[in-house]
């Protein structure tokens, strides 16, 4: 999973472009639900998050390291829930 840091200026731009509804505005930042987030595995080659932060706010999450495997297994988990 990725994770906003408390460099985030709520600008917004990030909540539309995640393709599984990971991100959303919390008590003072947008947050990331790390089980939602697929680092964009399955939908993209790269995080549409992190190309569209302007403030470069978005890393991998240490707390929650995962291989390209376990993200991809997530994301059909995702569609399969639907
Ligand atoms: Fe915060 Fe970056 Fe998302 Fe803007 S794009 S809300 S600065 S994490």
């Amino acid at each position: 999973s990725l994770f906003i840091t408390d460099e985030c200026i709520n600008c917004d731009v990030c909540e539309p472009e995640c393709p599984n509804g990971a991100i959303s505005q919390g008590a003072e930042i947008y947050e990331i639900d790390p089980d939602l987030c697929t680092e964009c595995v399955g939908h993209f080659d790269t995080p549409q998050c992190v190309e569209v932060c302007p403030v470069d706010c978005i890393p991998k999450d240490p707390d929650h390291e995962e291989t390209h495997d376990q993200l991809y297994t997530k994301y059909e988990t995702l569609m399969a829930v639907g």
